[in-house]
């Protein structure tokens, strides 16, 4: 029998496998989701001759399918794509939750004892402090996201130092649990200040940089998964949260490394919290001026451009615009305009967020071009389209060290022979600091709501 539920276990660890690595292309990704899903669906069923049930067992184990269940599935069926990142949060927060509560039914057990070996209570009192920071961290980023919080990072004097303090009495209580005795005594109190701390450590970020904290706490529920598994003795769970901690610590990188800033930087730094002036009115002090367009004189422009690249951003989800994008190409390419897209790894504010939004008006997957991939093509480019992106277009995470972008990877928009940037005034993004193309003689502003403006534009297009 436990045979044949290894080989079960072992096929879903090859689906969930399997499953990361079609994930990994917009081609094969729903086909990764099944793959994965297919894989849950074996290793649950693989798990049930395992249980030992009893009737108050039972009832509950059917009461939580019961409400889980409906809940998961409405709620992931009706999630708009802009909510996308708290639904991550709330899921990943009740898998770091269940690997606590796991955790601590095994530590109360009577074959647990008093003394077990460090082999066992190392692994429980892990799966107890980092599921439960991981749960507490998680709904705050879900209340960020949501606005039941504000977005701004909530500081306060001391802060550093009340954090320290927290992670060391853990520490403390952990080793005392592990090497000494295991009481509740010691646990409890461990997982309340994990609580804490899990919620003390997340407010302090500001909203906008929640993608990045869910990833690392994502990573997080992932190693107390693993964790718990390595005391269940459960092979599917310690693969698939070794697969969790790995995927979320190499997407927690990858979005640092993307945003041009150190993972401490995005941690301790209240990013966000100092958002400078309006452009508009630092434009004028300044003296510099800028250069408005009519849709007009842009939708012309485009016709009669031989290339044009798209350069979407955060914005253009913010109006919603992708449809009206989508036709304004079509319109392009219907007159031999060659039309591509350059799409940023943190373009917008989630990872993907670029390619989810414009799959949904269906524009094709080969029209996207990955940073790396289209950079080289800006010299060649007539017009550079920034629709809503500001910071990913910046050059001064290329020119002005000190900025807090540089270092940043953009794209080389500033290459371009013409730009349009497409936003409704001179205000700053994400990292709150003026974009100095805005001002370049070769730059276009077409000022309004992108969908509007694109609107627009296709009318113009039509026109010329
Ligand atoms: P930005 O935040 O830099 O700029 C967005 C621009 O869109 C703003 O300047 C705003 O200007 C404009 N805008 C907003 N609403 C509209 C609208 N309705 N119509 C037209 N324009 C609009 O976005 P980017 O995509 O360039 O950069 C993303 C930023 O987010 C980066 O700094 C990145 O590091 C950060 N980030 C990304 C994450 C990710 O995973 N993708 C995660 C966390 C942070 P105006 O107000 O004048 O209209």
């Amino acid at each position: 029998m436990n045979v044949w539920i290894e080989l079960a276990y072992l096929l879903a660890a090859v689906c969930f496998i399997l499953g990361l690595s079609q994930l990994s292309g917009p081609k094969t990704a729903l086909r990764g989701n099944q793959t994965a899903a297919v894989g849950m669906v074996i290793a649950i069923a693989a798990t049930i001759p395992l249980l030992h049930f009893t009737i108050p067992g039972v009832i509950a184990t059917l009461a939580a399918i019961a409400i889980g269940a409906p809940v998961g599935a409405i709620s992931a069926r009706r999630v708009q794509m802009t909510a996308m990142p708290q639904m991550v949060a709330a899921f990943n927060g009740v898998g770091g939750g269940a690997a606590a509560l796991v955790s601590i039914s095994e530590l109360l057990s009577p074959q647990f004892g008093a003394h077990p070996a460090v082999a066992l209570s190392f692994p429980s009192v892990f799966a107890l402090v980092v599921g439960g920071i991981s749960f507490a961290g998680s709904a705050i980023a879900f209340a960020k996201l949501q606005g039941i919080l504000t977005g701004t990072p909530i500081t306060y004097p001391g802060q550093q130092i009340v954090n320290a303090v927290l992670a060391l009495a853990i520490l403390v209580l952990a080793v005392i649990d592990i090497a000494v005795v295991s009481s509740p005594a010691y646990f409890v109190p461990i997982l309340v200040l994990a609580l804490v701390f899990g919620v003390a450590f997340v407010i302090p970020i500001g909203g906008a940089d929640m993608p990045v904290v869910i990833s690392l706490l994502n990573a997080f529920t992932g190693l107390s998964v693993a964790a718990t598994g390595f005391v269940l003795n459960n092979f599917a769970m310690l693969v698939a949260g070794t697969l969790v901690g790995a995927s979320g610590t190499l997407l927690t990188t990858m979005m640092s490394q993307a945003m041009g800033r150190s993972l401490a930087n995005v941690l301790f730094g209240a990013f966000g919290q100092v958002q400078t002036g309006a452009g508009g009115a630092a434009a004028t002090a300044e003296g510099k001026s800028v250069r408005a367009g009519t849709p007009e004189d842009v939708g012309t422009m485009l016709a009669y451009a031989r290339k044009v690249i798209i350069v979407p951003g955060y914005g253009l989800a913010v109006a919603q615009g992708q449809h009206a994008l989508k036709e304004l190409a079509d319109e392009l390419e219907k007159r031999g305009v060659e039309v591509e897209y350059a799409i940023h790894p943190v373009a917008g504010r989630m990872p993907g967020h670029m390619n989810v939004l414009l799959a949904e008006a269906n524009v094709p997957y080969d029209q996207l071009k990955e940073m790396d991939e289209i950079n080289g093509e800006f010299p060649s480019t007539d017009v550079a389209l920034v629709v809503g992106a500001n910071d990913v277009v910046n050059p001064a995470a290329k020119n002005t060290p000190g900025s807090p972008i540089y270092g940043m990877p953009i794209l080389n928009v500033d290459q371009a022979k013409n730009i349009v940037f497409m936003k409704r005034s001179m205000r700053p993004g994400f990292a709150g600091i003026d974009n100095e193309l805005l001002y370049d003689p070769k730059t276009i502003m077409l000022f309004g709501d992108a969908k509007d403006s694109l609107t627009k534009l296709v009318s113009a297009v039509k026109a010329a």
